[in-house]
C-alpha cells in the first residue's frame, strides 16, 4: 500500500467515528501525494503521520448559570494542532453541532492556511457546542468567562493565539478577552478580532469576505475577465458572507441570494445589504425578516434551493458540507464558472470532483478564506509594536496576501503537474514550508 493510503487508513483506525476529519485529511493527503513521490526522506521521518497527529488536544467543562437559576454544562475544545512555524492560532467555534471532529477538521485545514499566508503561524482551533441563539447577554457573558476561566492556562500572545469563528464575533471575544486580562493582569493580544478600543485591528472584520473576493478577483483577471456585471450567490449571513457580499457589490457584482440556518432570500434586483447588515448584526434576527421589508424579494424555507439559483460565481460562506455533488451539478448545469470557499470546507469531495470535472475554476477556503486569519497575524503584528495601521494600510496589506496566495498555488500546481487544480495547489503551497519547518526540528 503506498504512504499516503496507509496513513490514512491508520488514521480513520485510530480516529473512528470522525468524519469530518477523515474528509479534510483525505483530501489534504491525496493533494500531496506528488509531493511525498518527491521526498521520500518524508515517509523515513513519519511527516504524515505526525503531521496529521495534534501536538495536544484539550477537552474541558464548561459550567455556567442561565438567567432563571439553571446549571448547564457545556463541553470546550482546543486543538493546538502544529506549531512548527509558529504560535498556534486559530477561531473558536460555538454551536451546537461542535464536537472533536469538527474542531480536529478546521484545525489540520489551519495548519496549511496558516502557512499559505506567508506569516509565521501554526494551526489550531477550538470552540464549544454552547448555542448563543436565543440567550440573553448576561448568559452569553457569563458563559464566556467560564470558557475562558479554563482557557487561559493553555494560551498566551506567544504560544497560541486564537480568534473568532462560527457563533463567536466582536461580542464574544470582547467577554473572553476581558476575562483573559483580569485573570492574567495582563493587556495583551491573546486574542484576535478585538474591538478597536482595546487592541484590535481596523479592517479585521471586514478580512475574510473582503479577501475571499479578492482572491476571486485574481482568478477572474487571469482569465481576462472581472466582477463587474456577474451574477453571485452568497450563502451565509454572518461574518464572511456579508464583507464577501459587501465587497463583490463594490466591484459591480449583483449578489441575488444569501441564506441563514432557516431558509434564503432571493432578491432579483440585487440584495440591499443594508437591511441584511440591520437584520442580523443589530437585531440578531432571522433572514426571513428581509423579505418582508424589502419589496420583491421571496423568501423560501430551507438552505438547500440556494444552488438552484442560476449565478456566474458561487460564494458558500456558512458552515462544512453545504454543498455536496448534485448541488454542484445544478451549479455546473446552470452556468457556474467560479467557486470561492469563505467557509470552511463547504464543498464535499464528491462536489469538488463535479466542479473540477466541469472546469469550474474552484479556489479552496484554505488559500481563498485565509483573508480573516492573515489580518488577524497583522493584529497581532501591530499589537506587539503597540502601532495602529489606517483601514487602507491593512486593506493593501490583505490584497497583497490574497494576491500571493493565488499566484503560490497556482505555481506549486503547475510545478507538481496539476495545471489549474487549486486544491492541490493550495495543499502542497502550504505543506512545503510546514514540512520544511518540521524536518528541520527533528523527531518532535
Ligand atoms: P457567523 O457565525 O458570523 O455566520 C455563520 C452564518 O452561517 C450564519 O448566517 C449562520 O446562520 C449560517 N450557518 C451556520 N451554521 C449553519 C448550518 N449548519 N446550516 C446553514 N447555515 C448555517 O460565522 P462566520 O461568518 O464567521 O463563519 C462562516 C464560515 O467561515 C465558517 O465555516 C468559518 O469557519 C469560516 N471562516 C470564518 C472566518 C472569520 O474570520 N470569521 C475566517 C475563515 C473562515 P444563522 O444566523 O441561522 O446561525
Amino acid at each position: 500500500m503506498q504512504y499516503v493510503e496507509r496513513v490514512l487508513e491508520e488514521l480513520k483506525r485510530k480516529n473512528p467515528n470522525e468524519p469530518e476529519f477523515h474528509q479534510a485529511a483525505t483530501e489534504i493527503l491525496n493533494g500531496l501525494k506528488p509531493v511525498v513521490a518527491k521526498h521520500p526522506e518524508y515517509e523515513n521521518a513519519a511527516l504524515l503521520e505526525r503531521f496529521v497527529e495534534p501536538e495536544r488536544v484539550i477537552i474541558f467543562r464548561v459550567p455556567w448559570v442561565d438567567d432563571g437559576g439553571k446549571t448547564h454544562v457545556n463541553r470546550g475544545y482546543r486543538v493546538q494542532f502544529n506549531s512548527a512555524i509558529g504560535p498556534y492560532k486559530g477561531g473558536l467555534r460555538f454551536h451546537p453541532s461542535v464536537n472533536l471532529s469538527i474542531i480536529k477538521f478546521l484545525g489540520l485545514e489551519q495548519i496549511l492556511k496558516n502557512s499559505l499566508t506567508g506569516l509565521p503561524i501554526g494551526g489550531g482551533k477550538g470552540g464549544s457546542d454552547f448555542d448563543p441563539k436565543g440567550k440573553s447577554e448576561g448568559e452569553i457573558m457569563r458563559f464566556c468567562q467560564s470558557f475562558m476561566t479554563e482557557l487561559y492556562r493553555h494560551i498566551g500572545q506567544d504560544n497560541d493565539v486564537p480568534a473568532g469563528d462560527i457563533g463567536v464575533g466582536g461580542r464574544e471575544i470582547g467577554y473572553l478577552f476581558g476575562q483573559y486580562k483580569r485573570i492574567c493582569n495582563e493587556h495583551v493580544g491573546v486574542l484576535t478580532g478585538r474591538g478597536l478600543s482595546y487592541g484590535g485591528s481596523l479592517a479585521r472584520t471586514e478580512a475574510t469576505g473582503y479577501g475571499l473576493v479578492y482572491m476571486v478577483e485574481e482568478a477572474l483577471k487571469a482569465r481576462g475577465d472581472g466582477f463587474c456585471g456577474k451574477t453571485v450567490v452568497v450563502s451565509g449571513s454572518g461574518n464572511v458572507a456579508i464583507y464577501a457580499a459587501e465587497k463583490a457589490q463594490s466591484l459591480g457584482a449583483k449578489v441575488v441570494a444569501m441564506y441563514d440556518s432557516n431558509g434564503f432570500i432571493y432578491d432579483g434586483a440585487g440584495v440591499k445589504l443594508e437591511v441584511i447588515k440591520q437584520i442580523k448584526e443589530v437585531e440578531r434576527g432571522r433572514i426571513k425578516e428581509y423579505a418582508a421589508r424589502v419589496k420583491g424579494a421571496e423568501y423560501h424555507e430551507g438552505c438547500a434551493g440556494i444552488w438552484n439559483i442560476p449565478c456566474d460565481v458561487a460564494l458558500p460562506c456558512a458552515t462544512q458540507n453545504e454543498i455536496g455533488e448534485e448541488a454542484a451539478r445544478t451549479l455546473v448545469k446552470n452556468g457556474v464558472k467560479y467557486v470561492g470557499e469563505g467557509a470552511n470546507m463547504p464543498t464535499t469531495l464528491e462536489g469538488i470532483a463535479a466542479f473540477q470535472r466541469a472546469g469550474v475554476v474552484f479556489l479552496p477556503a484554505k488559500a481563498a478564506n485565509a483573508g480573516g486569519v492573515a489580518t488577524s497575524a497583522l493584529e497581532m503584528a501591530q499589537s506587539s509594536g503597540r502601532m495602529f495601521w489606517s483601514f487602507e494600510e491593512v486593506d493593501a496589506k490583505l490584497k497583497g496576501i490574497m494576491a500571493n496566495i493565488y499566484r503560490n498555488m497556482d505555481l506549486a500546481a503547475r510545478e507538481y503537474g496539476a495545471e489549474g487544480d487549486y486544491v492541490a495547489g493550495a495543499n502542497i503551497a502550504g505543506f512545503l514550508k510546514v514540512a520544511e519547518a518540521m524536518m528541520a526540528q527533528g523527531i518532535v
